[in-house]
């Protein structure tokens, strides 16, 4: 690509000195920087949109995924992820994951994998999450985008921010990466491993949008009728296909009933985009808004109890699976997730399934045992007072694949809270810190870490 030389030479105001500063407000941004400011620190929340939650409330992705052990016996992922279910639930805006029934309308009647889904109401997300950091003293600053950051050595000193006023400079004793695709790791000059890793191939993204006015009894009969893998309605869409009335490159629909009324749909498909660019960004809001208004149709000619459905909403972000992530001195592979094995530092046990979206397809394994994340995944290498937390941890793809739905991006955003929370009480590098302490404060804090 041509280049041009960027000089930017004026001083810029510094407008936060912070203890600690996240950068991106989704699940993983959100838990962290509760979790560090329970802590007594001070800490910065930077997001580059107007509201928290990224994927859930921006990109309407939901419900939140399985956040049990493979049986439903045992709800694992808590802590600050169960903390903010309940308040959730009390607001009205969610249901309770151990009331729902395997294989039901809200999770999309899938019943390998998709066990004790959260349902939930983005609106009511919002309005939670910025309560919990009103409370724990948490700095919200939106509209801010990372530009560039200042470093010394192996320590970062601060970030450099787009903001309304021009450029802005934040200031902070530690940082926590939580763009989803490792924008401020990569600013820092940090190893990054890119999709598959090998090729940079990434998996297909996809806009989420609702719906309501379903007539779900219809749906139920088909379901009673016709069993699970009707309700991927394939034989419609290729009859449509072949009228040149569908032109999404998968052949399923994903109709997740949500707790409010409407139904969020996982339907769209866009693959061979780089989502870590502002082309591939623009490219799959672009496609992905065209692939909606057919689906719309498409409902409403094809599908039985979809008739009267009407568009509530599409993203206003779009849904990325795969970008950049960093590569750490420590890779979790799959073969950790297949054997169930524990860690001595271990911050998380979760069961997600293997869900990899290649091109028009997938592979999609759902876990026989739970397993755990190790503290060193949120490690980037060469940065010693850098973390990272959610989809952006040191990992295979498989992995990757399993580790980036929401409920363990909350658990990996509580642990690099706390983790940069105790690097700065020990005055150590983040890779130096007393593990066994952290242990200790994210069991105190009712996150489950033993299988
Ligand atoms: C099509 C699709 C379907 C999915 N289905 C489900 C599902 O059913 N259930 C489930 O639980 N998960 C699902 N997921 C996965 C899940 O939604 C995400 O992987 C997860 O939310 C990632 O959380 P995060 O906090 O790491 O990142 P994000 O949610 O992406 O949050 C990142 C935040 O950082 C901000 N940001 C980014 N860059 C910058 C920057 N440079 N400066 C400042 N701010 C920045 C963003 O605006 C955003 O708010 C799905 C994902 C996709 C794409």
């Amino acid at each position: 690509m041509e280049t041009c030389r960027f000089t930017f030479d004026r001083d810029v105001p510094v407008l936060r000195d912070t203890d600690i500063l996240v950068v991106g407000g989704g699940p993983a941004g959100l838990a962290a920087a509760v979790c560090a400011a329970r802590r007594g620190k001070k800490v910065v929340l930077a997001e580059r949109l107007m509201c928290l939650g990224g994927t859930a409330t921006s990109g309407l992705v939901g419900p939140f995924m399985t956040c049990t052990d493979p049986d439903g016996t045992k709800m694992i992922i808590k802590g600050f992820y169960a903390e903010l279910v309940n308040r959730l639930i009390a607001a009205g805006g969610a249901i309770d994951p151990m009331s729902i029934a395997n294989g039901d309308a809200y999770s999309s009647w899938h019943s390998k994998g998709h066990r004790n889904v959260t349902p939930f109401n983005s609106e009511a997300f919002k309005t939670v999450a910025e309560e919990m950091c009103e409370e724990a003293g948490v700095d919200i600053l939106y509209g801010v985008q990372s530009l560039d950051i200042k470093k010394n050595g192996s320590r970062m000193e601060g970030v450099f921010f787009l903001a309304k006023e021009g450029v802005v400079y934040i200031k902070a004793k530690q940082f926590i990466d939580c763009t989803g695709d490792g924008d401020v790791a990569t600013l820092a000059g940090c190893p990054m491993f890119k999709g598959d890793g090998q090729t940079g191939e990434m998996q297909a993204a996809g806009l989420f949008f609702s719906i309501d006015g379903v007539d779900e009894s219809k749906l139920l009969e088909r379901r009673a009728a016709q069993g699970e893998m009707s309700m991927r309605f394939t034989p419609e869409i290729e009859t449509a296909m072949a009228a040149g009335e569908y032109p999404i490159p998968r052949k399923r629909l994903g109709l997740y009933k949500s707790c409010d009324g409407t139904w969020r749909c996982n339907i769209t498909r866009i693959p061979d985009v780089d989502g870590s660019t502002t082309e591939g960004q623009t490219a799959i809001m672009l496609t992905g808004r065209k692939q909606i208004m057919a689906i719309i149709k498409f409902l409403r000619k094809y599908v039985r109890g979809c008739e009267n459905i009407r568009l509530v909403e599409t993203a206003t972000m779009p849904g990325i699976r795969e970008t950049r992530r960093i590569h750490g001195d420590f890779v979790l592979r799959e073969q950790s997730l297949i054997d169930g094995e524990v860690f001595p530092d271990t911050i998380l046990v979760c069961s997600n399934s293997r869900d990899t979206h290649i091109g028009l397809g997938g592979i999609y394994i759902p876990s026989t045992t739970s397993y755990t994340l190790p503290y060193r995944i949120l490690l980037p290498h060469g940065i010693d007072n850098l973390l990272a937390a959610g989809r952006n941890v040191s990992c295979d793809r498989p992995v990757l694949s399993a580790i980036r739905v929401m409920p363990p991006c909350f658990g990996l955003g509580e642990a690099a809270g706390n983790a940069a929370a105790i690097a700065i009480e020990q005055n150590c590098a983040c890779a130096d810190i007393d593990v066994k302490l952290l242990q200790q404060r994210l069991t105190s804090e009712n996150a489950c870490l033993e299988k």
